[in-house]
């Protein structure tokens, strides 16, 4: 069914920045259109009304005494409350831990598991590294394979589950991967994986902002076991992440980082541990970024998460039609606009025969869109959907290992946020058409060591739009006056 439609999501004064004009080549200044929401997004108007708003109440949390702390830590609490919540987690099973970001979670997660290095993790070949090398690093790594689409290759995943019977520890999957937009059907990996034996953590830093997420309860045998989230892909970019996870896990053990706030008692010879989540949040936490998340989370909920699924599904299937009608452009993955309800809104590319790099350097220097060009932290997958030969790959690997990046394979990839419109992706396949028809001014060149092109002769003075000391003085003119004196 489709939900109540209205063509933009999110109003542009929601999102913060969203108008900013940004210097092209041809000396004009354009609206920058920004499509590279899966790595980070924007942030919006209303998590950043909440986060001034706390601050005025902003103390040290835990352990103060003073009114503004209790405050604090109400907040910071609540944060809590309302992450478990958007996760559908329930904190007698569950707990929400604080951090850093994913990678911090997923690492944090590959020391609380009781592993040792003849367990087995199976992971699969689309993830991101950093659901990858974590487990590499702690267990016998298992990939399972994907198909020619980049899909999950289940069949490969049954095989495992049964060649590795007993010894599966955990299946560590994308929920959304971060290359082709894919969603693993990861309620059903769940069930296979916990008939096994074994425990699932999905990786939602894609899927977070994008749709419902149901950890479900622990007696279901569909339940995910941890989530992983990050708040700057979800239009909070103050520097959270999240852990959601089954709560025995966290019970026992001991934490991967020591020191203040993860312990009860300390003597000289002996350490009695906190119970979770501070035995797991050593160190004072980043406040401010959770009560930016839980701001974040209440708005995408406000909003409508079958909404957003909607309109970026119309973006998705908007865009797959237009640039399969461009000459030499490849889109990896599923580009049948007809599945776009079906991903996520994160398109791969590549302009043959122009270099990814070329093609990502000509959009923002001529067009003034904001791509992203590579690898996307997700080498094995990009590999494997470019066809590269084991003899390819070695002499890419020994290119990298000796500074020269100016081989490296690699796609452009856009992705989309609530606040992206039909006009926006208009202008992508304007951009990438008259790109493929050579009509665009720029001689590039490429730097050897990053790879990057860039136009000659043209160098835009970033200092002209931001710096900090121009920032500080914009807020303090009358301190600034007074020391000029
Ligand atoms: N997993 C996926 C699928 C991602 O896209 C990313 C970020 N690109 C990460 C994990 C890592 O997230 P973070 O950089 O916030 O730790």
């Amino acid at each position: 069914m489709k939900p109540d439609y209205i063509p933009r999501l999110a109003p542009h004064e929601r999102i913060v920045g969203i108008d900013r004009r940004v210097p092209v080549l041809d000396g004009s200044m354009l609206r920058y259109i920004n499509l590279d929401n899966a790595a980070s997004t924007p942030v919006l108007r209303e998590v950043l009304d909440t986060v001034n708003r706390f601050m005025d109440w902003y103390a040290s949390v835990h352990r103060g005494t003073g009114f503004k702390s209790r405050v604090a830590t109400q907040a910071y609490e609540d944060a809590r409350a309302i992450v478990a919540e958007f996760v559908g987690a329930n904190l007698c099973e569950h707990v929400v831990i604080f951090g850093k970001n994913t990678t911090e979670a997923i690492n944090k997660l590959s020391y609380r598991l009781p592993l040792v290095p003849d367990d087995v993790v199976l992971v699969s070949q689309l993830e991101h590294h950093s659901n990858d090398l974590p487990w590499r690093a702690r267990a016998h790594v298992e990939h399972i394979g994907v198909d020619a689409l980049g899909c999950l290759d289940e069949a490969h995943f049954d095989r495992l589950l049964q060649a590795h019977a007993g010894r599966i520890k955990l299946v560590a999957v994308t929920g959304g991967s971060n290359v082709t937009g894919y969603m693993c059907d990861i309620h059903s990996l769940a069930a296979k994986a916990h008939a096994a034996g074994a425990q699932i953590l999905v990786d939602c830093a894609q899927l977070a902002a994008h749709r419902d997420i149901d950890i479900g309860r622990l007696d279901d045998p569909t339940h995910l076991d941890y989530v992983t989230l990050s708040a700057h892909k979800m239009y909070a970019p103050f520097g959270t992440g999240a852990l959601i996870g089954r709560r025995d896990t966290f019970e026992g053990g001991e934490p991967e980082y020591r020191g203040g706030g993860t312990i009860e008692f300390v003597s000289l010879d002996g350490i009695s541990w906190a119970d979770t989540p501070d035995r797991d949040e050593a160190g004072t936490p980043n406040v401010v970024g959770a009560v930016a998340l839980a701001a974040a989370m209440q708005a995408l909920k406000r909003i409508g998460m079958e909404r957003i699924a909607y309109h970026e599904a119309e973006l998705t299937a908007n865009a797959l039609e237009r640039l399969t009608h461009i000459d030499g452009l490849r889109i990896f993955g599923d580009a049948d606009p007809q599945h776009a309800a079906h991903r996520l809104g994160v398109i791969a590319f590549n302009l043959e025969p122009h270099p990814h790099a070329l093609v990502a350097a000509v959009l923002a220097t001529e067009f003034g869109i904001g791509v992203r060009n590579g690898c996307f932290c997700a080498h094995p997958y990009l590999m494997y959907l470019l066809g590269l030969t084991q003899d390819e790959l070695r002499q890419v690997r020994i290119s990298m290992e000796a500074g020269d990046r100016s081989a490296m394979p690699g796609m452009v990839r856009v992705s989309f946020g609530i606040y992206n419109t039909i006009d926006d992706v208009n202008m992508l396949a304007e951009a990438l058409g008259k790109i493929t028809r050579g009509e665009y001014q720029g001689k590039y060149t490429r730097e050897r060591a990053s790879g990057e092109y860039s136009a000659l002769g043209w160098s835009p003075d970033l200092s002209a739009h931001f710096t900090l000391s121009g920032a500080l003085r914009q807020a303090h003119p009358e301190d600034l006056a007074r020391m000029e004196r």
